[in-house]
């Protein structure tokens, strides 16, 4: 048995450490999770009662075409239902888009650091990655035009980024679709959008009724805190939605994520509370970062990128005795770098009184 070549060289995905691991390992009662970017609030209660009223379901096979989603979200932006895909997560759409466009020996470009789905899934294709080191933080997107040629399938741009949580406004991602030929995808993936509260977010729906080559992915695992149902979608064009159909899995989201993820996106009040809570926690985490003297990235998600001018990894590890699991990753190639998800006014006071503590313990430098 050989499997296919470009996949050898891939690490397998690993997960952060279960909590429960974590408590037992080190001896502790009190853990806080601070490290995926979840939502500390949990889902809305509606969502709840849509799962428990589907639980008489669980022999039937999902709606595999997702209808009354699809309607409801073709609604929620102003787009036609065969704009709209939905994926187990959109993890799933960043795999079937990789599925349906590269072939072996296509180029695709992405940022340096950044969600590390895109290269992943393009590699499991053959496709040829070009990595763009970051500028301040945010896409250089004048280098990531510059690095387009004839075999360029798809341009990913994360936005806000994940890890570092900066933003490009509407006018940079307008400038810069003007920018791309026809032949190459721009992927736009928006998975932090309903946090955003600068004023200046791309109206990317407007740019994919302007651009047939720009598709946006967004996610219920977030703001609407539904991550474990696996659900998110894409809007784009109906000819490459109609691509991604064609490698689509026939029930690839369940009838409990759909049902959910309806009734969750019903429930503004919930999402405009959330969005409101974490604009509150940036505005502590950062006030807090600035009287400890680290600096940070502008943050536009529900997570701040925080340069503690120590090894990141001593960083993670001394959190993590003192029961706070926040996320570092040595593939960022930000080794200073630590990303801590804004939680609870409680975890954030937690995360502040720990890191001010670690601050000391750990020496300046890597
Ligand atoms: C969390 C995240 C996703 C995908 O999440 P799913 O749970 O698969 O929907 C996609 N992109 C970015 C940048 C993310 O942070």
């Amino acid at each position: 048995m050989r499997p296919k070549k470009n996949i050898v060289h891939l690490p397998v995905y690993k997960p952060g450490k279960p909590m429960e691991e974590v408590k037992r390992e080190l001896g502790l009662t009190d853990v806080i999770k601070l490290a995926s970017n979840e939502n500390p609030f949990g889902c809305s209660p509606k969502a709840k009662e849509a799962i428990i009223a589907h639980v008489d379901q669980t022999s039937i096979y999902p709606d595999g075409g997702a209808v009354e989603l699809t309607a409801a979200i073709a609604e929620h932006f102003n787009v036609e239902t065969n704009q709209v895909i939905f994926g187990a997560g959109s993890d799933e759409i960043i795999m079937m888009l990789a599925r349906a466009f590269f072939e072996p020996g296509d180029q695709t470009i992405m940022a340096e650091t950044t969600f590390p789905q895109y290269k992943h899934n393009a590699e499991v294709e053959g496709a040829v990655c070009v990595e763009v080191p970051l500028k301040d933080g945010a896409h250089d997107l004048p280098a990531m035009l510059a690095a387009i040629n004839g075999r360029t399938k798809i341009v990913w741009l994360c936005n806000p980024n994940n890890p570092t949580g900066t933003m490009h406004s509407h006018n940079e991602v307008a400038e810069f679709l003007q920018q791309v030929p026809p032949h190459v995808m721009v992927v736009l993936d928006e998975a932090y959008a309903e946090y955003n509260v600068s004023g200046e977010y791309p109206d990317s729906v407007g740019l994919v009724n302007q651009y047939k080559n720009v598709i946006i992915l967004r996610t219920f695992s977030k703001i609407y805190g539904l991550a474990t149902l696996r659900i998110g979608y894409g809007i784009g064009h109906p000819d490459v939605i109609r691509s991604i159909n064609q490698v689509r899995e026939p029930f690839n989201t369940t009838g409990f994520a759909q049902k959910a993820a309806l009734a969750a996106l019903q429930d503004k009040q919930f999402i405009t509370d959330c969005r409101e809570a974490n604009a509150e926690g940036i505005r502590y985490l950062t006030g807090e970062l600035d009287r400890l003297n680290v600096s940070y990235y502008p943050a536009h998600g529900n997570f701040i990128m925080v340069d503690v001018q120590r090894s990141g990894a001593a960083v993670f590890e001394s959190l993590l005795r003192k029961g706070i699991i926040i996320r570092h990753d040595s593939g960022w190639k930000l080794p200073t770098m630590i990303r801590v998800t804004v939680g609870s006014q409680e975890q954030n006071e937690k995360f502040i009184g720990a890191l001010e503590q670690v601050l000391d313990e750990v020496a300046v430098g890597v």
